[in-house]
């Protein structure tokens, strides 16, 4: 799960780390509220959606030449100009993809005078088990870009989770961002804070992009991005209450009411499945018959007709499916149970879409049976390589 910049700020806050002063605003009356609470006089107005970019990014409603989403203002009429422009209008930037996202708050920060800017973050590492710290001297841009031209100006080491955070880590961010005097025992102290906030609220990745020197020499929080485990979050209702469904793919949401795993992809075959691993295993053999899946969908070993009914409803959501792939295993399920919810759940939703089913397990016979006679035009698979085969042979049949 993703939180804005303003809530992240406040996390980080809360554990004792510097960041601007600064208010969220959810309407122009509210943005200038903000800006009179702050001291001045320079003000950044700054669109709170879940993606980077957004300084260097285009609103589309407004022409090329007006500025993107993070706006400095040198007066509380310019705060109320921005604000009016940016409010309801759709910021594109180099994470959001070319739909772009509405910007519906904002957040009203304290200008800074910026000697320098760096990049310091925080992820778990999956091939170590462990949180890695990503540091360099190269920030305020794109990081993947320094990785790609410039990668010895990357400084990474990872944190053993049973020794902890110790005084030589912080002093390798320190001294990776070239630090001296004052400003390096600030970034040694700082490293300590991110990562015992890090762990203390079960994050995935915390990015400080930039972390910036100020003019009168102290080391400040201009941009956070932070992401939570959600297998966690039972922990931290007070993060969980962060959340921004308007941020959230619709489809994701209503996939977790039911408890599906669901997560859009871009290709044109939906994937019906129970078990994750099997999941992945259809998503490669239908790659690997020339085509795209069009999710990732996990019914979980309990697939009852409701759940698939739903399943095929948020499937069938997605304007770019082209034909289903049913895959699964009926072992806790009984394939004739299965079957019947297939049926049952392609006549509520009136499929169009040729729909290849391959069911294996107990009572495989019945359950191919009931598929036979339900007078729907559902084409059997008998195995995996059949089943991605028939998908995409009759996706192309039907688009040619
Ligand atoms: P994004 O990464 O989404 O573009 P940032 O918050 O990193 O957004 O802002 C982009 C740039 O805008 C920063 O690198 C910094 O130069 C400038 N900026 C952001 N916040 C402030 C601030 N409070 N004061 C001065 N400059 C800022
Ligand atoms: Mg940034």
């Amino acid at each position: 799960m993703n939180i804005h910049e303003y809530q992240a700020k406040e996390l980080l806050a809360k554990a004792g780390i510097a960041v601007p002063a600064g208010y969220p605003a959810l309407s122009v009356a509210e943005a200038v509220e903000a800006a009179k609470k702050l001291p001045g006089p320079l003000y950044v107005v700054k669109a709170q959606i879940h993606a980077g970019g957004r300084g260097k990014g285009k609103f589309k409603e407004l022409g090329p030449d007006a500025k993107g989403g993070v706006r400095l203002a040198k007066s509380l009429e310019e705060v109320e100009a921005h604000a009016r422009e940016m409010l309801g209008n759709t910021l594109v930037t180099v994470q959001t993809g070319e739909a772009g996202k509405q910007v519906n708050r904002l957040y009203i920060t304290d200008g800074v005078d910026i000697a320098r800017e760096y990049y310091l973050s925080l992820l778990v590492d999956r091939a170590s088990g462990r949180v890695a710290f990503v540091v360099s001297t190269e920030g305020g841009m794109d990081i993947e870009a320094v990785a790609h031209e410039t990668p010895e100006k990357i400084t990474t080491f990872t944190i053993d989770p049973a020794q902890g955070f110790m005084p030589h880590h912080g002093r390798a961010v320190a001294y990776a961002l070239k630090l001296k005097g004052d400003l390096n025992k600030q970034a040694q102290s700082l490293a300590r804070q991110l990562y015992e906030a890090f762990i203390a609220n079960d994050c995935s990745m915390l990015e400080i992009n930039p972390l910036v020197e100020t003019a009168d020499g102290k080391l400040t929080v201009l941009d956070a991005k932070m992401s939570f485990d959600s297998n966690a979050l039972y922990r931290h209702p007070e993060i969980e209450a962060l959340r921004d469904e308007t941020e959230e793919d619709p489809a994701e949401i209503e996939a977790s009411k039911y408890d599906l795993a669901y997560i859009k992809l871009d290709g044109n075959i939906g994937c019906m499945v129970n078990g994750a691993g099997l999941a992945m295993a259809t998503m490669d053999i239908i790659k690997l018959n020339g085509a795209f899946p069009a999710n990732f969908l996990d019914v979980g070993g309990g697939a009852t007709t409701e759940k698939v009914t739903a399943a095929f409803k948020i499937i069938l959501k997605d304007p770019a499916v082209e034909g289903i792939l049913v895959n699964i295993f009926g072992g806790i399920m009984k394939c004739d149970v299965i079957a019947n919810g297939i049926v049952q759940a392609a006549k509520e939703v009136n499929l169009q879409v040729p729909l290849v089913v391959r069911l294996e397990g107990t009572n495989v016979e019945q359950g191919k049976a009931i598929l036979a006679n339900s007078g729907l035009a559902i084409v059997p698979a008998d195995n995996l390589g059949d089943a991605a085969q028939k998908i995409v042979a009759e996706v192309r049949k039907k688009a040619a």
